[in-house]
């Protein structure tokens, strides 16, 4: 059996908190409850706005999506909306499998009305009468849970042809993936959804030009979206002031690894590492490194822990906040094992549409696997300069997200924690 989405939730039900208040406090099949707890008051708050208006809030609010590219929220929606071609479509990305990452599992299983209700809103704002939920296919309880809500929505005048008696007609259409990571990237959610093979398309076009059947779509991350209904009820300058200037509001991690109490953890942006970690209970262990942002991410030291968590304070260390993985890894972790696990990964997933991915995963995992079989045969300087090579030209030359962070990971693994260096254990 699944465990419940609450363990996974340390703070669940605590006060303070904005994304989870509900989480572990509401019994997430009622709709009663929900409404009980400020449900829909957002909704109604937006009819009072009207579209533009909503789009105004959000874009004040400052609010970047939180799938991990930190693209603003407001731009994408503005963009959209004012697009003359019709219709427009809104596409929620539940497609949540960046290794380490499973805070949107937990707004699903735990609140799954606020995610109907902030499509809902989305979809007004931008023009959208539908909204298609991809879930992935590893989640059966969130699509329980979520298809459980759209109905109750529905039956309720929530959802369908005259949304909250507004004259607004708004659905959504809950999709499964089945089981490929790369159907998370935007592009290949759409190919999916129409029933293509899910590789990705080129960009530009944009998805708010040209997207979903081809025509303006709005895509955004399950906790982005949920983000917009206490943007309108707090208002976009209270929410702002929550968080730094270049990163507002909360946000989610995922904290995994070596601490007490690993879980999904909500703080305002702009807590450190060490409050983070302090938060889920200390590192048991000496702690060797964090990897912040999945496998796509960096690594960060045991002196960084003082880092903010904000996107610009990560990027000053040359780290990056990516989907808030934050993995603790302590003396007893093979490194290299866990990077060749990383370029397994990568090298599984790739769609093999394009050539530097589809090769340069491959070539990476070997030049690791040779690496890691040191002091056996093998050329390190060679194979070190040739991860260098591949990894760059996965970076330049590749399609997608996929292939353009494959080697991130490796990368900072050398560069700042010294892996297959002679003097493992002190950074280049
Ligand atoms: P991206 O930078 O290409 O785009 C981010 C978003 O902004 C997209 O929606 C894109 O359409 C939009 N955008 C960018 N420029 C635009 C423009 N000029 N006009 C309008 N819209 C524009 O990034 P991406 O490839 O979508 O995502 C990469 C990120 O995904 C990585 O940071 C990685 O951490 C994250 N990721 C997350 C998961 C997860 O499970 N949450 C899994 C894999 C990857
Ligand atoms: Fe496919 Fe990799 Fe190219 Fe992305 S970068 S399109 S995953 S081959």
């Amino acid at each position: 059996p699944e465990p419940p989405a609450e363990h996974a939730v340390p703070q669940a039900g605590r006060d303070g908190l904005v994304l989870l208040r509900r989480v572990g406090r509401v019994d997430p099949a009622s709709l009663d409850d929900y409404r009980a707890e400020g449900g829909y008051a957002a909704l109604r708050r937006a009819f009072a706005l009207g579209p533009a208006g909503v789009v105004r809030e959000v874009l004040d609010s400052g609010l970047v999506g939180r799938g991990g590219a930190a693209f603003p929220t407001g731009r994408k929606w503005e963009a959209a909306a004012g697009r003359p071609d019709h219709p427009h479509y809104l596409v929620c990305n539940a497609d949540e499998s960046e290794p380490g990452t499973f805070k949107d599992r937990v707004i699903m299983e735990g609140d799954p009305y606020a995610l109907v209700e902030a499509m809902t809103i989305a979809g007004y704002a931008t023009g959208c009468h539908r909204g298609y939920l991809y879930i992935r296919g590893e989640y059966p309880r969130a699509v329980r849970r979520m298809s459980h809500a759209i109905a109750a929505a529905r039956s309720r005048g929530l959802l369908g042809d005259d949304v909250m008696g507004q004259g607004y007609a708004f659905d959504i259409e809950l999709r499964r993936g089945a089981g490929a990571y790369i159907c998370g990237e935007e592009t290949a959610i759409f190919n999916s959804i129409e029933g293509y093979r899910g590789e990705p398309r080129s960009k530009p076009p944009f998805p708010v030009e040209k997207g979903l059947f081809g025509k303006p779509t709005v895509v955004n991350n399950v906790e982005t979206l949920v983000n917009v209904p206490p943007i309108l009820l707090a208002g976009a300058g209270a929410y702002a002031a929550t968080g730094t200037a270049g990163s507002t509001g909360p946000k989610l991690f995922c904290v995994s690894g070596a601490v007490a109490r690993p879980g999904v953890y909500e703080v305002p942006f702009g807590a450190t590492l060490r409050d983070l970690l302090g938060l889920a209970g200390g590192t048991t262990g000496t702690l060797r490194a964090v990897l912040l942002g999945g496998a796509a991410g960096a690594f960060v030291r045991p002196g960084e822990l003082d880092v903010p968590l904000t996107f610009e304070g990560t990027r000053a260390i040359g780290a990056t906040l990516g989907s808030g993985v934050v993995l603790a890894l302590d003396e007893s972790v093979d490194l290299a094992g866990i990077l060749l696990r990383i370029a397994g990964f990568f090298r599984d997933e790739s769609c093999g549409q394009c050539v530097p991915c589809r090769v340069g995963t491959v070539r990476q995992e070997e030049a690791l696997h040779r690496l890691s079989l040191r002091p056996a045969p093998g050329d390190a300087a060679g194979d070190l300069a040739l991860l260098r090579e591949v990894g760059q030209a996965m970076r330049d030359a590749s399609i997608c997200g996929l292939g353009q962070t494959a080697w991130n990971a490796v990368e900072s693994a050398i560069d700042r924690l010294g892996v297959f260096s002679p003097r493992e254990g002190s950074p280049a």
